[in-house]
């Protein structure tokens, strides 16, 4: 019986938002549970301190003798702050972070105990790790793994436990991580782009890129969320018919955050300050019971361990106010799905942000110089950047309603799109003396320090340029940005380094100036790069054909889009550059497909069980319903008891043939899934789930959906859009 969801629906109307106080000034106390330079100062000692701050800096190593005082001052700290245990915080290739608490307390005999910490514990722990997924390196190696401290990532206290932010690796150096592979890429870029910089500007010794994501979420009360299978298992809704409602209206994009939502937002806000999270906006996104996070952008690897923070304390302070938080791309049919736009860009250690146009000529010359070759990096490895956004759940919304699509291209605006067509006519070879002077003061001389595009600021692109940052708007919303991240700074490092190799030979071997020869190289990269540039509809079906007449991929599904990793050029990309050797790659390729097959089959088992033991049995209550109202009108109308039953004849044949729909689409399903799971070959078996499993959901789904807006309201048991999506 429909109980649960009238139950549901009745505790979900009658809550209140919660009474958050909140007293101090953000400012006040932004990072106070974080153990950062302030903390460091007051707790650590110089020579701790300067090991630290280098560590940060330079990447050198910390001495082991340093690292006991480090340990010591970082649990004073920890205590002072109602702290009890520690733990190593990581990011397994689940998705989700991982940590085992330990006490810092221990036993000196005689029965007494003191709170320890040592610096062993600070630096190295060997979890048990052999429930996290590692794609075989450790069946390879027959190695444990274990974790060790990264010092660019400062520790944090989260309810009484002190973080300590980790690599994961296997005892024979194999990354098991996310952030392992992140920070091999970033000290990629770091060393490519400092190369590239010198041409420009001698003092440059660092650069690093820097991440802002976006965090788009829904939020569904916690009992309404409960009353639904699909989204406990799956966090998404296999079936539901659209509400009379959709967001065709889009009030509540414009209107202000409900009360509920908005006590949530600064309840968690609140914890983001305390953790050092600097979370900025806050709004409600285009679907109803949608919004979005936003922090200011910090350091990629820092801004990736505060965005896994975030969704982890997303879903604890949700608790609390009674509402689940569904992160999943694309939670509802039909109604907008949920992304995390990636904001990237590269700095140096001078304060120029590489990506943002500058003052003089010879700035924008840099600017350019990597505008380009980022757009260029996009071109060549299109598909890979596909890959790194690939999982089951983003299949569900890129392609559909107001994301983009699963084509790759470059959104770069009007104002840009004519400085790069002016500099595509560059002469070959040596410039004269007039042309140069032209081009710095008519091309590259005119780029307004402020760009931004106004009139068209694109959203249907997949990366745009946004003024003075990239935007890869294709993440998806359960994403680990590390994925991402790793590949777009290792192609952005690849191409740089590509760069200076040609620009370099310009010189050496054709005798060129350098602005000469920087100019050259740009010209070719602009004409090779065209493909990826597209400024029109990117959500049209047109774009999708003109895609493919340029030989840009479109892999629509997760599987397909996963193979070029494991293709040569991608193999040797990420080993050359130090980011991850062959048996990384593989390992991540086949944890990627397990976790797709895995996920399908989740929701294939979830789907099969609501259309027959929720679905199908409701409709035949009420098809019972029906057969009793026309036999009691024949019992008192006798043959005339067609003229007044005709509809409820009608509906019951109706409601027959979608049973009978469900009930052999599920059988047909199941038996899919057997032949599937007996296949070995995880290419095949993926492909097999993909193409075969997954297709009949839709199918399914359709005959309930139709079921249920033919029966009665008062018996369906699955708790429905318009209740999900409109309580606030
Ligand atoms: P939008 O209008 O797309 O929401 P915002 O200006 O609000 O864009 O910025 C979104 C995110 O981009 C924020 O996290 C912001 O801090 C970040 N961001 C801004 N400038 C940069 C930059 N130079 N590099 C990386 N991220 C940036
Ligand atoms: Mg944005």
């Amino acid at each position: 019986m429909s109980t649960l969801r009238f139950h549901a629906v009745k505790a979900s109307i009658n809550r209140k938002p919660l009474k958050i106080k909140i007293d101090k000034r953000r400012s006040e106390i932004f990072g106070a549970n974080v153990f950062n330079e302030a903390a460091m100062r007051q707790y650590l000692t110089k020579t701790a301190l300067n090991s630290v701050l280098e560590a940060i800096e330079k990447g050198t190593k910390i001495d082991r003798l340093v690292a006991d005082h480090i340990s010591t001052g970082m649990k004073e700290w920890a205590i002072s702050k109602g702290a009890t245990h520690y733990t190593h915080w990581f990011q397994p290739l689940t998705g989700a972070t991982a940590e085992k608490h330990d006490a810092f307390f221990e036993t000196i005999g005689n029965g007494l105990a003191i709170e320890k910490f040592g610096g062993d514990q600070l630096v190295q722990q060997e979890p048990d790790a052999s429930s996290f997924p590692n794609g075989g390196i450790r069946n390879t190696f027959e190695a444990r793994g274990y974790t060790a401290w990264d010092p660019t990532s400062p520790a944090f206290i989260y309810d009484d436990t002190l973080c300590i932010p980790t690599v994961f690796v296997s005892y024979t150096g194999e990354a098991l991580d996310y952030k392992t592979p992140l920070l091999r890429a970033l000290q990629a870029v770091d060393t490519a782009a400092v190369a590239v910089c010198k041409y420009f500007d001698k003092n440059v010794k660092k650069v690093s890129a820097s991440l802002g994501w976006e965090q788009e979420y829904f939020l569904i009360d916690s009992t309404l969320a409960a009353s639904r299978p699909d989204i406990l298992l799956t966090g998404r809704t296999v079936f539901g018919h659209h509400p009379a409602k959709g967001q065709q209206l889009d009030d509540h994009y414009f209107g202000t955050i409900p009360a509920r939502a908005l006590a949530y937002m600064r309840d968690l806000e609140h914890h983001c300050m305390l953790l050092g999270i600097p979370a900025k906006t806050r709004h409600n996104e285009v679907a109803p019971n949608q919004f979005e996070l936003a922090p200011i952008y910090e350091e990629a690897n820092l801004a990736v361990d505060h965005n896994t923070l975030l969704m982890d304390i997303m879903q604890k302070i949700a608790k609390r106010h009674n509402f689940t938080v569904l992160m999943h791309e694309k939670p509802f049919a039909g109604v907008n799905g949920s992304g995390k736009h990636n904001n990237w860009s590269l700095s140096t250690n001078t304060g120029v942000n590489l990506l943002s146009p500058g003052k003089t000529p010879m700035s924008n010359l840099q600017f350019l110089t990597f505008f380009i070759n980022t757009i260029k990096a996009v071109q060549t490895h299109e598909e890979l950047l596909r890959a790194a956004i690939a999982s089951a759940s983003n299949d569900h919304r890129l392609g559909a309603n107001e994301a983009p699509p699963a084509i790759i291209s470059v959104f770069i605006g009007e104002q840009l799109t004519k400085v790069l067509k002016e500099l595509e006519t560059v002469t070959k070879g040596k410039l004269s003396p007039k042309e140069k002077t032209d081009l710095k003061l008519n091309v590259v001389g005119k780029i307004p320090e402020v760009i931004l595009d106004n009139t068209d600021r694109n959203r249907t692109s997949s990366f745009a340029f946004t003024g003075n940052k990239f935007e890869f708007r294709a993440v998806g919303s359960t994403a680990n940005c590390a994925n991402p991240m790793t590949i777009l700074n290792t192609i952005v490092a690849k191409q740089l380094m590509d760069f200076k190799i040609e620009v370099d030979e310009l010189i050496d071997k054709k005798n060129m100036k350098k602005d000469d020869a920087i100019f050259n190289v740009l010209r070719e990269y602009i004409k090779t790069s065209k493909a990826i540039l597209f400024e029109g509809n990117g959500y049209s079906e047109a774009w999708e054909k003109e895609a493919k007449k340029r030989g840009l991929s479109n892999n629509k599904t997760t599987p397909e889009a996963l193979k070029v990793k494991m293709d040569k050029t991608t193999l040797n990309l990420f080993n050359d550059l130090g980011v991850m050797n062959k048996v990384e790659c593989e390992a991540r390729y086949e944890i990627e497909m397990e976790d797709y097959i895995l996920h399908i089959q989740i929701e294939s088992r979830v789907v099969g069980d609501i259309a027959r033991n929720h679905v199908v049995p409701t409709a035949v209550r009420y098809q019972n319903i029906l057969i009793e109202n026309v036999t009691g009108l024949k019992a008192i109308y006798g043959d005339r008891f067609k003229d007044f039953a005709k509809e409820q004849m009608a509906l019951i044949e109706e409601i027959s043939q979608h049973i009978e729909a469900i009930n052999s689409l599920v059988t047909k399903m199941t038996e899919e899934r057997k032949v599937y799971n007996k296949q070995a070959n995880i290419e095949k078996k993926a492909d097999g789930y993909c193409n075969k499993v997954k297709p009949l959901f839709e199918e399914i789904r359709y005959h309930c959906d139709k079921l249920e807006i033919m029966i009665d309201d008062e018996l369906w048991p699955l708790t429905k859009y318009r209740e999900l999506l409109f309580t606030k």
